[in-house]
């Protein structure tokens, strides 16, 4: 049983269909949010989360896309795309967008786009990082929201380490200890490194990776152009921030 964890999709259709080569079709797919906003593609990103994940729950970016959540707080740039998105997804898309809960949770691990309870907190540092573990008695978090991938570990000792996954990586789960881990972003990464990210955990090993790969971003640009989406949108694709 292998679990493959996707977060921040972000409408990029070719960053999706990249992962999705490297994800087998017996792996479990699990999606932390944010299918749509920034990108080209949020009908195709919709279709193909719909059609293979298991378990999703809503990120900030589809609320917006819903109804206008705290659109009022958005940038111009990422409302100008948002605005666009609601002019081009589907109904039924939108309907399905709709029916996503917050938090999804099984004994093992816990799914939320940003932090436990607060869904849409930002955790940057390991202050909000303790502040999480507090909040929920999940073994195991699963977050995206910052695009950033990296990991927090919670010692029995009440220490938190901390990890960077800029070039991806592998850990080991050890016992006693709680994992708060980012599995970064597939379609809009900013961590300087352009290359898109998620996660494959494995329980019977213990074990999670995160795992960096190339996708055809000018792809993207170039249709990011022809939608007239703006120009940073696509700038910011190739230096990961
Ligand atoms: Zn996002």
């Amino acid at each position: 049983m292998r679990y493959a964890i996707v977060s921040d999709v972000h409408g990029n259709l070719e960053a999706l269909q990249s992962a999705f080569e490297l994800i087998l079709a017996t792996d479990s797919v699990l999606c932390l949010g944010d299918i749509v906003g920034y990108g080209p593609n949020p009908n195709e990103c919709v279709e193909l989360i719909r059609a293979r994940a298991t378990a999703t729950v809503l990120g900030n970016h589809d609320v917006a896309a819903v109804d206008n959540f705290g659109l009022s707080y958005f940038n111009p740039t990422a409302r100008e795309a948002m605005e666009w998105t609601q002019t081009v997804l589907t109904a039924d898309n939108v309907a399905w967008l709709n029916g996503l809960g917050y938090e999804f949770r099984v004994p093992e691990f816990l799914l939320v786009h940003g932090a436990p309870v607060t869904y849409f907190e930002y955790i940057l540092d390991k202050p909000a990082a303790a502040r999480a573990f507090a909040a929920t008695d999940a073994p195991l978090i699963f977050v995206g929201h910052t695009h950033i991938a990296e990991a927090y570990t919670l010692r029995a000792d009440g220490a938190i380490d901390h990890k960077h996954f800029q070039q991806g990586g592998t850990f080991t789960l050890e016992e006693g200890s709680r994992y708060l881990v980012n599995v970064g972003s597939v379609g809009q990464p900013r961590d300087l490194n352009p290359r898109a990210s998620f996660a494959f955990y494995e329980p019977e090993l213990a074990r999670i990776s995160i795992n960096r790969f190339d996708y055809p971003i000018a792809r993207v640009q170039e249709k990011i152009a022809c939608a007239h989406l703006p120009d940073a949108l696509a700038r910011r694709l190739v230096v990961g921030r």
